[in-house]
Formats: structure tokens, sequence, C-alpha cells
């Protein structure tokens, strides 16, 4: 748990959310502000603060966090549909929260190239 971080809050319980998914490792709740039909972020319980600031030491984690947002994603029915996922990272990448997760974002033809 970092001070201040809000998905670590998050995470304890400390702010309230609209939970998905949870384990010893991996948490998922839906975006506070969906940018598609379905928006869901899948995030490690431990800080980490980038997906750039994982080690080897990640790399299960790293593995479970993505196969666990397929299983999300065919819960949530995007499998048929199609769907995608986005790590944000730093200040070019757009990141605003600085814990690690993953957008699921499906529901909708999304557009490419993103902005
Ligand atoms: P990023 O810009 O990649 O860092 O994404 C951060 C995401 O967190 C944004 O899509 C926000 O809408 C979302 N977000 C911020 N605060 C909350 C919150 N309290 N609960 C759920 N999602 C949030
Ligand atoms: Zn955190």
């Amino acid at each position: 748990m970092a001070d201040d971080c809000l998905f670590c809050k998050i995470v304890a319980g400390d702010i309230p959310c609209e939970e998905v998914y949870s384990d010893d490792d991996v948490f998922a709740f839906r975006d506070i502000n969906p940018a598609a039909p379905t928006h869901i972020l899948v995030i490690p319980k431990k800080h980490l603060a980038s997906v750039a600031a994982a080690t080897p030491a990640d790399e299960a984690l790293m593995g479970k966090i993505l196969l666990k947002a397929n299983e999300i994603g065919q819960a949530e029915d995007l499998h048929s549909s199609g769907f995608r996922y986005v790590i944000n990272t730093g200040k070019d990448g757009g990141q605003t929260v600085d814990h690690l997760h993953l957008h699921i974002l499906g529901g909708r033809g999304l557009f490419w190239p993103p902005g």
C-alpha cells in the first residue's frame, strides 16, 4: 500500500468502487468515467507505479493480470465482438493514476489510432 495512492485506497476498501473481481493478487472494478459501454480496470493489489516499474519478480503477476482480464472480458460477453486492452504509462502515455492498471474497453467499435 502506497500512501496517497487512489487505487491502493480502493483495494483497501477506503474508497468505494463497483467491484468486478478480487483474489489475493488482482482486483478489478468499473471505471468511474467509462469511455465505452464496458470499461473495467484490472490492477495488481500490490502497489506498482506503472507497467514500466514491473521487474522480473512480477512476471507471474503480469501474466495473471492479462489472463484475469480475459476471464472478465468473457464474463462481460466481449469476446465475440472484440475489445481493447490499454495500459497508459507516464505523462505522454496519459497515465493519471500512478498504480498500474489495465483498461478493458468494449461494447462499441473503438477508433484507431488512439489520440
Ligand atoms: P489512466 O488515465 O490510464 O491513468 O486511467 C485512470 C482511470 O481511472 C480513468 O479512466 C479514470 O476514469 C479512472 N478513475 C479515477 N478515479 C476512479 C475511481 N475512484 N473509481 C474508478 N475509476 C476511477
Ligand atoms: Zn497504489
